[in-house]
């Protein structure tokens, strides 16, 4: 059965955008929009999005990492939307978040073993005195060697950097890990090699992940299923393949056609995708999409669509998914924005 381990429920992150005299706010940059989503217990879920769409802040917020203005988290069952730092102590242990940057995410002051050792402190599984056996263990599940233990930061390459940074994640005994655009920085080759080490503990540890990336053609490879976000909301959630194959919205479609590949029919280079990406201070009323959108009818920017659907764990939000899917549109096309 396909237990949930995080459920969001109507989650919203606004931030204010200017304030009055008073210091009340005059309006809201709504970064994460009325979102529902659950994360199954095992499996790597994929956000996705241009830049700017409220991604990282959706993957901050289900850590409680960006604040919460409204809705409900659950976490194992619990409801830790509420919950203050002290009580959440116990679970930030078991939520982790590795980022695009290991270089900036690193003390460059402290050895590996103090990094490392930090971590262990939220582990109260490891005493003290085992520290170092333990973060020697750490180093090889990533494949460093124990030498490497005494080093700082600036001696290692970016991506044993990263290395390092999933260590550190690990050391807590986490459940759920946040990969946010964690491969982005990487060079091609090192970039395989960190996304198989990341599948190969995900299966050793039974752990669950959200992979953050702007980049949908990396989700076939890495995530279960894939939930697409556009000015603060999610549109779309389907398995990774059928995302690929089958897109039911027209936000997907336009992204994977934005995948730069060589187009063999025209010659060309896809890739671009046009029009503006809506501002989270002052998104299109209706669909957000709408603006850009080449099916757009009159309700479209009236009414906001609901979600619609389309298996056990996928849904969308397009008031005319339907009649796409049957005419085929969203499938063979190849017609960007
Ligand atoms: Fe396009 Fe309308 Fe669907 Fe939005 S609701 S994606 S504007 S067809």
């Amino acid at each position: 059965m396909n237990e949930s381990l995080i459920s969001l429920e109507q989650i919203n992150t606004w931030f204010p955008n200017n304030k009055s005299l008073l210091g009340k706010p005059r309006s809201w940059i709504k970064a994460v929009s009325d979102v529902s989503l659950n994360i199954i217990e095992g499996e790597c879920l994929g956000l996705v999005g241009e830049s700017g769409c409220g991604k990282s802040t959706l993957g901050r917020a289900i850590l409680r990492l960006a604040p919460l203005s409204s809705g409900e988290i659950r976490f194992m069952g619990d409801d830790i939307g509420k919950l203050d730092n002290k009580w959440l102590k116990p679970y930030r242990a078991k939520m982790q978040m590795v980022f695009q940057d290991p270089k900036a995410s690193l003390n460059p002051k402290m050895t590996i073993f103090k990094i490392l050792s930090e971590a262990l402190a939220l582990n109260l599984r490891v005493e003290k005195e085992n520290y170092l056996e333990q973060s020697v263990k750490l180093l090889d599940l990533v494949d460093l060697r124990p030498e490497h233990i005494y080093r700082y930061p600036h001696e290692f390459s970016g991506g044993q950097q990263q290395r390092i940074c999933i260590a550190r994640a690990l050391a807590t005994d986490p459940k759920f890990i946040v990969f946010d655009e964690a491969t982005s920085a990487l060079d091609v080759s090192v970039q395989a090699q960190v996304i198989s080490l990341m599948r190969e503990l995900q299966d050793k540890f039974n752990l669950t992940y959200l992979f953050i990336s702007h980049d949908l053609s990396i989700m076939e490879y890495v995530c279960t299923r894939v939930a697409v976000m556009y000015a603060g909301q999610i549109i779309e959630v389907q398995d990774a393949g059928s995302l690929f194959d089958a897109p039911r919205h027209p936000y997907t479609k336009a992204l994977k056609n934005a995948v730069p590949i060589a187009d063999p029919e025209s010659g060309k280079e896809l890739g671009i995708l046009k029009g503006e990406v809506p501002k989270l201070s002052d998104p299109p009323t209706g669909c957000h999409f709408h603006p850009r959108c080449n099916y757009k009818e009159d309700i479209c920017s009236k009414k906001s669509p609901l979600v619609c659907k389309t298996g056990e764990n996928s849904w969308v939000r397009c008031h005319f998914h339907e009649k796409l899917w049957k005419q085929g549109i969203l499938i063979n096309s190849k017609e960007s924005l």
